[in-house]
């Protein structure tokens, strides 16, 4: 099923900007052959701990962007209450973002507040992706990476378009579709449950987005509204000979479109079964050992629900609960956050009141 000639991997990897309706950038507007691409290939931290690193694609370009606009934006040097007091938009226009990536849900289960920081504060988080071990994770996951069918999932989940990339999707020796993702660890351990919980919302998510996508839930229209893109846009050459080839007559972007949602909607292609988290030892690329996830729709929904309502201006970031302070220690914002501060004060507080009693 995964021959398709025009796959949806293909389609991401074309230059999105191009058919964009956006006319901030009015070289797009005028179809600029000599557009330099401004999407961005994610290499991500998890931004817990460098004893774990998470790839992926797709990252949003604004992020890079917002590198330079903030760090020269008088308002960045206020604090990130005062920013937010300034700026009346929702979250998800705030950072420029016309969609999230999986992995921006999936840190969010670690630390909502971590997230918002490494946006509104991109260059702090920057230096943690220059620590070795963090690269070597990142060289690990691409070597594998030659191994495996990085596929492109995206889709509409809570009213926000959410893209990530699976890792490995094949069929098992039982017959069954497998999703396998594979995370590179510092140490020779098993995550912490806060870093597993994470993970399987990240899988169980690749899972909506995948099952959507082939039973035709779907659209056109989905797709061109978040990201503003016109599908009249006429295709480059070399597309249109690569479609010719396989026996496809196809001349805009909203032709492509279709041809790909049809061809994912008719192809057959069987839910997922199971879905596997490899663990593997950085150092030596060694397996420290495989996790079942099982698929719990109603958690991942709820998860979906309440982590949207931030991106949507429902609600205030938050960072962690006093039980899971320890995060806050490797943590590239601890000396920052406004949240760990007060709840320490708010800790500090309440033994008062308790030695006063
Ligand atoms: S210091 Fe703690 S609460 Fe603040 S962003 Fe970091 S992990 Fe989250």
């Amino acid at each position: 099923m995964m021959q398709r000639e025009l796959s949806d991997a293909e389609l991401l990897a074309l230059d999105l900007d191009l058919f964009s309706t956006d006319c901030e950038r009015p070289e797009l507007c005028e179809g600029d052959a000599g557009h330099t691409s401004n999407r961005s290939t994610e290499s991500c931290c998890t931004g817990q701990g460098t004893a774990e690193v998470t790839c992926s694609a797709n990252e949003q370009s604004s992020n890079q962007q917002n590198v330079s606009e903030q760090e020269s934006d008088p308002l960045c040097e206020g604090s990130s209450t005062k920013r937010r007091k300034w700026d009346a938009r929702i979250p998800l226009e705030r950072f420029g973002r016309k969609y999230l990536s999986v992995t921006d849900l999936s840190r969010q289960a670690w630390c909502e507040q971590q997230v918002v920081y490494g946006m509104e504060l991109p260059h702090i988080q920057q230096l943690r992706d220059e620590v070795p071990v963090v690269k070597a994770g990142s060289c690990l996951h691409l070597a594998r990476g030659e191994l495996v069918r990085e596929l492109p999932v995206f889709g509409e989940l809570e009213g926000i378009f959410v893209v990530g990339v699976v890792d490995e999707l094949c069929y098992n020796s039982k017959g069954e579709l497998e999703l396998r993702e594979l995370k590179t660890r510092g140490q020779r351990t098993y995550p912490s449950a806060a870093q597993k919980r994470s993970h399987h919302l990240q899988v169980s998510i690749y899972k909506l987005l995948f099952e959507a996508m082939i039973k035709g839930q779907l659209n056109k229209d989905t797709i061109t509204h978040h990201l503003h893109l016109r599908t009249e846009q006429p295709l480059g050459s070399e597309i249109l000979v690569h479609a010719q080839k396989v026996g496809f007559t196809i001349n805009t972007f909203g032709d492509l479109l279709d041809l790909m949602l049809l061809n994912l909607t008719y192809a057959d292609i069987p839910s997922v079964d199971t879905m596997k988290i490899e663990y593997c030892y950085q150092a030596d690329a060694s397996v420290i050992g495989t996790e079942v996830v099982s698929f719990e729709e109603e958690w991942v929904k709820s998860e979906l629900k309440h982590y949207s309502s931030f991106w949507k201006g429902q609600r205030e970031a938050t960072g962690v609960d006093i039980e899971e302070a320890w995060k806050c220690r490797s943590c590239d914002f601890a000396d920052i956050c406004e949240w760990r501060q007060s709840k320490a004060e708010e800790a500090t507080q309440k033994n008062r009141a308790n030695q006063c009693k």
